[in-house]
């Protein structure tokens, strides 16, 4: 190996160490701290589907889990009006939170149409001011839908504006899909729970969901549980923010 490779190599082994010590500062998702967690999905099943297992663990150990549906999917069912499918889904997410034991909490957003203005500014940040969560989970904002990318920014957003008040988690849906250049910093095992997480997710029936669990489930929940050496795991990226440091 050649002196300019070994320190290239050298680097690289160096940057990413400095990533895991980074990680291992910040909190564990499953450390036991957290009392109330947000999960703002931008369609019904989108929650279920980025982290359902997560979302039933930290319920688990006894912590206080919202499921917040961004828009209730009324572009989702082919030949549907916006009205029919809304009261479909709606119903779908009443099932599936109510399989978890986990309380819904819907938004005013519109499937597909969903936007980024002053008052939804106003309305994201007012919502979660008002849960008061002490962890926040959502989309990674690079992805292939607009609506996933419009929830992200606006829960974003709101972090900043109360004050980083509460830790946020950024999470995947359909990866190499939906999601796009998702690097995780952490992981849940959800191997416990891994078959509810599927029989939720599979609530929202108006949707066919059963061909996505070989097709993204397994390989995705798979990959991530041997990046995290067990057989199921979801992936993170917190939004690491030092206070003390901060000059806003
Ligand atoms: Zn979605």
């Amino acid at each position: 190996m050649k002196k300019i490779q070994i320190i290239f190599l050298t680097a690289m082994i160096a940057a990413v160490l400095t990533a895991f010590s980074t990680e291992m500062n910040a909190q564990s998702i499953m450390g036991g701290h957290y009392k109330k967690a947000l999960i703002i999905g931008a369609h019904p099943d989108d929650p279920e589907s980025m982290c359902g297992g997560t979302m039933l663990m930290l319920k688990n150990q006894g912590c206080e889990v919202v499921c917040v549906y961004f828009t209730q999917g009324e572009g989702g069912i082919p030949g549907k009006s916006e009205e029919e499918a809304r009261a479909i889904r709606h119903q779908e997410a009443l099932n599936s939170c109510a399989y978890m034991g986990i309380r819904p909490l819907f938004m005013t957003q519109v499937d597909g149409r969903s936007e980024i203005t002053k008052e939804r500014y106003d309305e994201m940040k007012d919502l979660i001011a008002k849960e008061n969560p002490d962890i926040v989970i959502t989309h990674w904002p690079i992805d292939s839908h607009r609506d996933h990318r419009n929830c992200a920014l606006l829960v974003f957003d709101s972090w900043r504006r109360l004050d980083h008040g509460f830790d946020l988690y950024f999470t995947e849906v359909m990866s190499g899909n939906q999601t796009l250049n998702f690097l995780p910093t952490s992981y849940v095992d959800i191997t416990p729970v891994r078959e509810q997480k599927i029989a939720a997710y599979l609530c929202h029936k108006s949707q066919n969901l059963e061909g996505n669990i070989a097709k993204y489930h397994d390989t995705m929940e798979g990959m991530r549980g041997r990046e995290y050496m067990c057989q199921w795991a979801e992936a993170f990226v917190q939004v690491l923010w030092n206070k003390e440091r901060s000059t806003k």
